[in-house]
């Protein structure tokens, strides 16, 4: 039986727990204690989303968690989408608040009504702000640890330009920025424009980044919206033209949060646990000392540790003494450390180290000496094993259909031709629990819709989380 393929959903939990990501056991329900090594790794995919947007012009920001209900009523769309998981403030101290406040689902009521004093000019455009911050919603499906919660870790980007021209330019670097940093982090997914029902509160339109996960269900891991200027409208953001009249501006948004992590704990894992992209593991080479009465393994492995330090590396030496080298070996592999070196008499008197990759089997050679390029070289070995192994993933689980009883209980993400009406989609859904993510970004696929037969194009539909 393999544990992650048979029972995918308790492998999850078992993995948040011991590999010590998260503790769910903190009183308020769906609001979960970020551990150090699973904080470590969320602040890792931070720095690579950060990377990936300040050089594209992006400016990161901060502002206050506390939205009041006039400002998030300004846009109806957006606050009738929000309301029914909105935790709201009454109180200060004492007193009742003369007007009750959020604690943001989202912050486009938050920042808005600043960007109508931000923004004068043609020449303030575009503007391209961001901010990583927790967000509140009060979901009441079943919470699960980076999956679904109630404090959400969550990457916002927010942008205002001149005309919709620019701004679908700007959903196109979106694009751009999500493919990086997803080959980053070895993840593939599914691009999908949301039906009319499904998008975003006050938008024009939303696509959707969508994974495909074990255990049969595609997760949302970042989304696109082009608001046109129905936010602007309702906020007062205009600016003033080169001939001198005034604009509303045309806006943008794009969010991620820690469904990232729990993107990487399901596709890249298995039985013996975690497996992480080196660029994100908090620990990228552990170097484990064989005891030996006669030889300094010890020294060797500082060495060997400072060397790899001094080139960038995070290493960790487990040199504890009341644990064997077998047991050290299981539990760094659980933790998903890419790369494991073996320091014993035989490396020690051979002038060699042992090499172990995390989901490549078999072990390798590496020359004591100048061991930072083949260390950097392993590494690269199991980023690209990864990558691999979830392209894989991903084409074994997305299946073209044209009758709706080949949709599976085991089976993932079906592509079939659908004639964009809700009724079409409902009963899709009712004979098979799947439900419409939209139709698939570039795709030209046309066909007869699966359910009325009549003219279709590709659409996607699954189980989500
Ligand atoms: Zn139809």
């Amino acid at each position: 039986m393999e544990f992650k393929k048979d029972n995918f959903s308790e492998w999850y939990n078992e993995i948040v727990e011991t590999s010590q990501l998260s503790d769910k056991r903190y009183p308020v329900k769906g609001m979960n204690v970020w551990m150090p090594y699973g904080l470590k790794i969320m602040q890792l995919i931070d720095r690579i989303i950060r990377d990936e947007v300040d050089r594209r012009g992006f400016s990161e920001v901060q502002l206050p968690l506390l939205i009041t209900r006039n400002q998030l009523a300004v846009e109806f769309e957006h606050l009738k989408g929000f309301e029914g998981q909105v935790y709201w403030v009454t109180r200060g101290g004492l007193e009742p608040l003369e007007v009750e406040a959020a604690l943001r689902p989202t912050s486009e009521s938050a920042m808005y009504p600043m960007f109508s004093l931000w923004i004068r000019s043609h020449a303030d455009l575009p503007f391209k702000l961001y901010q990583i911050v927790n967000t509140y919603r009060y979901e009441t499906k079943h919470t699960r640890s980076f999956l679904r919660v109630r404090e959400i870790h969550f990457f916002e980007a927010h942008t205002a330009h001149v005309d919709y021209e620019d701004a679908e330019r700007q959903i196109s670097e979106y694009l751009e920025i999500m493919k990086s940093i997803a080959g980053r982090l070895g993840l593939n997914y599914l691009l999908d424009k949301r039906p009319d029902w499904d998008k975003f509160p006050g938008a024009v339109y939303t696509v959707a980044a969508d994974a495909l996960m074990p255990g049969g269900r595609t997760l949302q891991i970042g989304t696109f919206h082009n608001y046109g200027e129905n936010f602007s409208k309702n906020y007062d953001i205009t600016y003033e033209t080169e001939s001198g009249t005034r604009n509303y501006v045309s806006q943008t948004t794009y969010g991620m949060s820690e469904r990232l992590l729990g993107a990487i704990i399901g596709i890249h894992g298995d039985d013996k646990g975690l497996i992480l992209p080196p660029e994100i593991a908090p620990v990228q080479v552990v170097i484990i000392p064989i005891p030996s009465a006669k030889t300094d393994v010890n020294g060797t492995a500082a060495k060997i540790a400072k060397t790899l330090q001094d080139s960038g590396l995070r290493v960790k030496i487990d040199d504890r003494d009341a644990y064997t080298p077998g047991f050290k070996y299981n539990h760094w592999e659980m933790m998903g450390v890419p790369l494991r070196l073996e320091i014993g008499e035989k490396e020690v008197d051979g002038n060699f180290i042992t090499a172990a990759r995390r989901g490549i089997s078999g072990r390798v050679k590496m020359h004591a000496q100048d061991i930072f390029p083949e260390v950097r070289e392993q590494l690269d070995e199991v980023q690209k094993k990864i990558m691999e192994k979830s392209v894989q993933f991903h084409n074994d689980h997305l299946s073209s259909i044209s009758e709706t009883y080949e949709v599976n209980k085991d089976g993932n993400a079906y592509s079939v031709f659908w004639c964009g009406s809700k009724e079409c989609s409902d009963r899709f859904e009712e004979m098979t629990e799947a439900s419409c993510l939209g139709l698939r970004v570039g795709s030209k696929k046309k066909g007869k819709c699966i359910i009325c037969g009549k003219d279709g194009h590709e659409a996607v539909f699954s189980r989500t989380y």
